[in-house]
């Protein structure tokens, strides 16, 4: 087991894997909806002849997506023994921080900076 494996991590990788899971099957029960929606359209970039409802719907779809492949990513480097430390400064992220939001790849600090960059 790598060093950075510990308790919480045991906890958050449990966490991490049914919120993947549920995330999973929200997304399969609307996959076809998806699709649907992007042979129409092409892309997200135009919503202006979507109804409102419909941009709703592929904006949930579009922030389950993106949280799955956070909490994938975080299961990811559980497996390579690089959880929990930041992927930008390589200093270990705070439990505090991780107990928060399991799947974070940055220290606080880090996400700060990236944050005011953008
Ligand atoms: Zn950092």
């Amino acid at each position: 087991m790598p060093k950075a494996t510990n308790k919480i991590d045991k906890k958050n990788q449990l966490k991490l894997q049914q919120q993947a899971q549920l995330l999973k099957s929200n997304l399969s029960t609307t996959a076809a909806g998806v699709v649907a929606y992007r042979e129409t359209s092409g892309d997200y970039g135009d919503m202006s002849h979507q109804s409102e409802q419909e941009w709703l719907f592929v904006n949930r779809n579009k922030a389950h997506s993106s949280e799955l492949s956070l909490i994938e990513n975080a299961l990811q480097r559980m497996k390579d023994g690089t959880y929990g430390i930041c992927a930008a400064c390589e200093q270990p992220i705070s439990r505090q921080r991780l107990r928060a939001v399991p799947w974070a790849k940055y220290c606080i600090d880090c996400q700060d900076n990236a944050g005011r960059a953008s």
